[in-house]
């Protein structure tokens, strides 16, 4: 769904965006993490033509950007930094003018529908009278979501969807968001949020200086360690019946090397030894990023 090679971007000295090589699939939520100025504005600003890069290649749904933009865009969604919006004009009179504009511009039939589904999938409500001048910065944030939707795009760019949106609103847009994704839209968010990428998506991009430093499917980054890790008060017992499989030890725990917590489980408490909590051993999303961009 989308391709880059080599994607540079430099703004005088500065490298903002460095040999960047994105794979994201049909059907992924995607994650594109990475701390304020690495430059993920910058790279969802050129998947979308909205800069130029300087050197490397872009393909989007199959199609070189930004040679095809005139076909691409129109089945794309797309949300980028500070949503733009008429501030005079409420919320259902942008998505109006947003619904009749540009190469992408959708049939005047059905349009009123179109816009009341778009703002009540984002929670905003359709009969709103005040101008967009009045909205926070979380209802912004939504509408602009909303005029993503509207043309029930393939795939949705998102740079930060949810900034400025309290945790009430967060978790309703990461929802709204899975309920897109099941339906068979594939997802491409930024965030420099770890926990909003962890809670939501499939496969995970960092971008640590302009460079990227990882990119594999959550799944396999999180996968078991073939370890076990046991929990118990009676942790010398515990040793003792493990002999030299237990690898390590801390307060009230061991890490047994172990594929198989329920075999570790039977022979504990089969000894009459109680265990309080097994289960293998993983590497948390976040070791794995930390760990990636220290030895970048
Ligand atoms: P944030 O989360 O703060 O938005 P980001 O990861 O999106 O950060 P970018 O906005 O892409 O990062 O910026 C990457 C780098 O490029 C920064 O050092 C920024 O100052 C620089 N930069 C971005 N746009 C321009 C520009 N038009 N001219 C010069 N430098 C720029």
């Amino acid at each position: 769904m989308i391709r880059t090679r080599s994607l540079t971007k430099r703004f005088g000295d500065l490298t903002a965006v460095d040999d960047l090589d994105l794979d994201v699939r049909d059907g992924d939520v995607y994650g594109f993490l990475g701390a304020n100025g690495s430059g993920k504005t910058t790279t969802v600003r050129m998947l979308l033509g909205l800069v130029l890069a300087t050197s490397g290649d872009i393909e989007l749904l199959g199609e070189s950007m930004p040679a095809s933009r005139g076909s691409v865009l129109p089945r794309v969604g797309a949300l980028v930094e500070g949503p733009g919006a008429y501030a005079h004009l409420t919320g259902r009179a942008n998505l109006i003018a947003f619904d009749a504009a540009g190469a992408g511009a959708m049939k005047r039939s059905g349009r009123s529908a179109r816009v009341t589904d778009a703002l009540e999938q984002v929670g905003l409500a359709p009969g709103d009278r005040r101008p967009v001048r009045t909205y926070s910065l979380g209802m912004r944030q939504r509408l602009g979501l909303a005029a993503a939707l509207l043309r029930t795009p393939r795939l949705l760019v998102l740079d930060e969807p949810t900034n400025g949106l309290d945790p009430q609103g967060i978790r309703e847009i990461r929802e709204l968001l899975l309920r897109l994704n099941a339906a068979g839209t594939t997802i491409f968010l930024s965030s420099h949020l770890l926990g909003e990428i962890e809670q939501m998506c499939t496969r995970v991009g960092v971008l640590d200086r302009g460079r990227m430093v990882l990119q594999d499917d959550v799944a396999t980054l999180v996968a078991p360690t073939g370890r076990v890790v046991v929990h118990t008060p009676q942790i010398d017992w515990a040793c003792e019946l493990l002999g030299h499989r237990v690898e390590s030890l801390g307060p009230g725990r061991i890490v047994v090397n172990s594929t198989d917590p329920a075999e570790i489980n039977a022979l504990l408490v089969g000894a009459g030894l109680s265990v309080s909590e097994i289960g293998p051993l993983r590497i948390s999303l976040e070791d794995v990023v930390l760990r990636a961009s220290e030895s970048a």
